[in-house]
């Protein structure tokens, strides 16, 4: 059974489900984990969601939001990304999973979406779709060109880094999935498909995508 990495978070039990619901074992990483050595027979990884990345690491002063609430995460996820860039692993980056990849690789992040009045549907409970590019890797694993989310985050890609592509996007045009340019099958979304996975397959689609490219 393919082993999928999964980032350490504070509620890992939704992620879990997925990747078991698609046929793999999880393997929770700590933070406690050498990063050298964290992804070692692994077959794919998981970046989970949660809270803000330090603006310092893409040279920005913080938004009044912005506070750390998990030392070391920054590091170990960033360093985490280039060692799977480099080895070309399967890779499936959810929320600040997402915001994750683009900082690691050069990018921005808007550290406000409220701040920008007419952005208003990422919020907590709230569903909003998302227009994906047909034809893209998360379009294909998905099946739908346009996805019903559930999309919370009050952060999102503001500079694209180089090596990204733009793969999905909200009606008020935040960037909601992006992918590797050049890799077998990284991708990040900015919604959460754990939360609506165990009843929606397009969601679930996502994990069992992750899961069908570790195998191959
Ligand atoms: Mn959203």
């Amino acid at each position: 059974m393919p082993i999928i990495a999964i980032t350490p978070c504070k509620k890992p039990r939704d992620y879990d489900a997925a990747v078991r619901r698609a046929g793999a074992t999880p393997k929770p990483l700590s933070l406690d984990d050498p990063a050298a050595t964290a992804l070692d027979g692994v077959d794919g990884l998981l970046l989970t969601g949660g809270d803000d990345v330090d603006p310092a690491i893409y040279g920005e002063p913080p938004h009044p939001t912005y506070d750390v609430s998990e030392p070391g995460r920054d590091a170990f996820e960033i360093d985490l990304v280039r060692r799977a860039l480099d080895a070309d692993l399967p890779v499936l980056a959810i929320c600040r999973g997402l915001q994750v990849l683009n900082v690691a690789m050069g990018g921005t992040l808007i550290q406000h979406l409220p701040d920008i009045s007419d952005r208003d549907e990422h919020r907590e409970g709230v569903l909003h779709e998302v227009d994906l590019k047909p034809g893209s890797k998360v379009a294909d694993a998905i099946g739908t060109n346009r996805p019903m989310c559930s999309s919370f985050h009050h952060q999102a890609i503001d500079r694209l880094a180089a090596g990204l592509v733009e793969a999905g996007w909200a009606d008020d045009g935040t960037i909601e999935a992006v992918e590797v340019e050049g890799a077998s099958w990284i991708i990040a979304v900015q919604w959460h498909p754990e939360d609506t996975a165990a009843d929606d397959p397009s969601q679930q689609a996502l994990f069992d995508a992750l899961v069908r490219r570790s195998r191959s």
